[in-house]
């Protein structure tokens, strides 16, 4: 892992510990192994998902040290909390909102980075109002970071991909790893379950049912630490 504070970086890439920014950022490390990347969890208290964060954490966790020690050293790490659960029950903002802004705050200390690594996948813009969405939270980015796509661009690496493509696109060993579900259940001693409510947990499951081969790579109960 490289050094936050002395290192020049690239992009900025916000890792929930889900499918999809984890292939986000595995592609933008494998593809570009002379850039480097700043990476970021949010670890969002917003008083509905505490499971999902202690999920997406361990899953963020097990991600970074794969990578690591599987030759992918070109990336620092940074891990924030942002608690708005006292503002009330969601969404006083959404998630993605926080996502960008934090981004922004990073640009703001890191001011050589000109890149976004976003983590849309192609099943996103099935839902008409995404594009909108995105639109929003880029726009909230170029505010907070006063910068402009003349000098500031977003990068979409898996944006034409599908989930079932987006999870092919990873190891197996490294999908494993990954956590999407956004209201984790407990499971046996220990572990979380998927609630296969959830959207994520839909498109996964859509997926298992056309390709159940993939289904140890999703599996629910596994936490490793
Ligand atoms: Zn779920």
């Amino acid at each position: 892992m490289l050094p936050y504070k002395s290192t020049k970086f690239h992009a900025v890439v916000p890792l929930s510990g889900g499918i999809d920014s984890t292939a986000a950022l595995y592609l933008s490390l494998k593809n570009n192994p002379d850039q480097n990347f700043l990476v970021y969890r949010i670890q969002l208290l917003n008083g509905t998902s505490g499971h999902r964060s202690i999920r997406e954490e361990f899953a963020t966790e097990s991600i970074l040290l794969w990578l690591e020690k599987n030759g992918y050293a070109n990336f620092a790490y940074r891990k924030l909390s942002f608690d708005y659960s006292s503002l009330g029950m969601m969404p006083p903002v959404w998630d993605s909102d926080v996502v960008n802004f934090v981004a922004a705050v990073a640009v703001h200390a890191h001011p050589e980075i000109n890149r976004f690594v976003e983590g849309a996948i192609a099943d996103d813009f099935d839902d008409p109002s995404f594009a909108k969405r995105l639109e929003k939270i880029m726009a909230l980015f170029y505010l907070a970071a006063e910068r402009s796509p003349k000098d500031f661009s977003f990068d979409f690496p898996v944006k034409e991909m599908r989930k079932y493509e987006v999870m092919k696109a990873l190891p197996e060993e490294l999908l494993a790893l990954t956590w999407s579900c956004r209201y984790p259940e407990i499971g046996a001693p220990y572990t979380f379950d998927r609630c296969h409510k959830c959207p994520q947990c839909k498109v996964i499951d859509s997926v298992l049912e056309e390709h159940p081969e993939m289904a140890p790579f999703v599996n629910e109960s596994k936490v490793e630490n």
